[in-house]
């Protein structure tokens, strides 16, 4: 993919696990690749359809001397989520922090540590049937799109459902979302089921009623599957309440275990 290239910007922080580290400061070198498509700033030769290189600089720049952390894998962590939250074009990017006065007292050219971080796209089911259904999906969505590791796209509009499976209960509201996400697949799991927590959820019977039910349905075209997550969902393809609200959303995406769009899983 096209990208744009920093090599060896110099900027004088105060990271570091010593004490010396943190009140002398010292310089780092950072490199960046951030990559995007340059297709059209290359066609309209028009700064605003690309990233100001001079400003990603400035803001790394910046970054680094208002924060302080023990370690480069964390300041390389943090900087790459504010880079990609504050500079939207970004796909995804490559930071390299060299600490070329690092303490080792052993001489080295320098020390770094180097991350690649990129957004995904995930499709996520929402779903209720106790107390107020549409508030709990409602606020699910507004504390997704609130989380600087998730960007809203679209979602789809909520429809009542009959419940499924054994337990007699109240009809369902069932939405999908889709979202860019910084998170890994393991980790969005985790955060899902911190909100399912605050809509005050409780397991008690699988299947059974719960005021908030998110479910991750897939995750780019990943294929996976352990003791805490199958992605794609095992049901997906099984459920006219995820595949309904999933389809208006996603009708051509494509179920990368059945190799069929939505729309045609859907219509089977
Ligand atoms: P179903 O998975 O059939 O829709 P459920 O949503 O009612 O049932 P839960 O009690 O919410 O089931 O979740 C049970 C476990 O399923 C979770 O603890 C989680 O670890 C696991 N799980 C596996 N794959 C996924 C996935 N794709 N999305 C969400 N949870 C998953
Ligand atoms: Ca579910
Ligand atoms: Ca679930």
């Amino acid at each position: 993919m096209d990208r744009i290239i920093i090599k060896d910007l110099e900027v004088f922080a105060n990271h570091g696990v010593l004490q010396e580290e943190k009140t002398l400061g010292q310089k780092f070198l950072i490199c960046l690749e951030l990559y995007f498509s340059t297709r059209k700033a290359g066609v309209t030769d028009a700064l605003p359809m690309s990233v100001n290189y001079a400003e990603v600089c400035q803001f790394i720049n910046k970054f680094l001397q208002k924060n302080t952390f023990n370690l480069i894998e964390a300041a390389a962590e943090n900087l790459a989520l504010s880079l990609m939250v504050r500079f939207p074009l970004t796909e995804s990017l490559k930071i390299t922090i060299a600490k070329p006065w690092a303490p080792v007292g052993l001489p080295v050219d320098y020390v770094a540590v180097e991350i690649e971080r990129s957004w995904h796209t995930a499709y996520i089911a929402l779903g209720s049937n106790m107390g107020e259904k549409r508030k709990y999906l409602e606020e699910a969505v507004k504390a997704m799109e609130s989380d600087p590791n998730c960007r809203l796209l679209q979602t789809s509009d909520f429809i009542v459902t009959k419940p499924y499976g054994p337990v007699e209960q109240e009809d369902f509201l069932n939405g999908c979302v889709k979202i860019r996400t910084l998170y890994t697949p393991s980790e969005l799991l985790r955060f899902l089921q911190k909100l399912e927590q605050e809509a005050k959820r409780t397991r008690e019977v699988r299947w059974g009623p719960r005021t908030l039910d998110l479910d991750i349905l897939l995750y780019d075209d990943m294929v996976t599957s352990d003791d805490e997550l199958t992605i794609p969902h095992p049901e997906l393809h099984k459920r006219s309440f995820v595949l309904d609200p999933l389809k208006q959303i996603a009708p051509n995406a494509v179920h990368p275990i059945l190799h069929q769009r939505i729309r045609d899983i859907a219509t089977e």
